[in-house]
């Protein structure tokens, strides 16, 4: 399975609309949530930060200096600070995996906020538990039962999971 950022930040929001995703079911692309997110991704920070695809990841670079490299991943919202956190955790294992050392920085542009990322190896203990666990998820024939959470109101498949 090829297991990107986005089935880490999917897992820790909702392991069925993780599931939904990994079978390329698409959510509502009218939904206003998913337009707002997507402008924010395309234009925040990006004139003054280069995006750089590494493999089959994406990320921008925050700062190149003599103390590392660092790369962030945008947001809207730090509500879902942590499904972001573990996104982007994924990448620097990604980079240390390649003989890169790196930090994350999470932006919030609508919040001016940023919160740095780093990977130490109880982080890559989860993630490696996380991969793991994605797998199971997305190899069931079915998705898991639909578990009412907050982040429903502003899912793309809110109607697939509630009509
Ligand atoms: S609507 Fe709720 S249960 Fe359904 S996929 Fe979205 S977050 Fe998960």
């Amino acid at each position: 399975m090829d297991i990107n950022g986005t089935y880490f930040w999917y897992y820790n929001i909702c392991t069925r609309e993780l599931w939904l995703m990994s079978r390329k079911i698409v959510p509502d692309q009218q939904d206003e949530n998913i337009d707002i997110g997507r402008f924010i991704h395309e234009h925040s920070y990006k004139r003054k930060d280069k995006e750089i695809s590494f493999g089959n990841v994406k990320f921008d670079v925050i700062l190149d200096s003599k103390q590392g490299l660092t790369i962030g991943e945008t947001k809207k919202t730090s509500k879902y600070s942590e499904a972001s956190k573990w996104q982007l955790m994924f990448y620097l294992r990604v980079l240390k995996m390649a003989g890169i050392n790196a930090k994350g920085m999470l932006l919030y542009p609508q919040e001016r906020k940023r919160e740095e990322v780093i990977l130490n190896e109880d982080a890559e203990k989860a993630l490696l538990e996380m991969e793991q666990n994605i797998e199971k998820i997305c190899t069931c024939m079915k998705p898991p039962k639909i578990k009412r959470i907050g982040y429903c109101k502003n899912c793309g498949y809110r109607e697939y999971c509630y009509s």
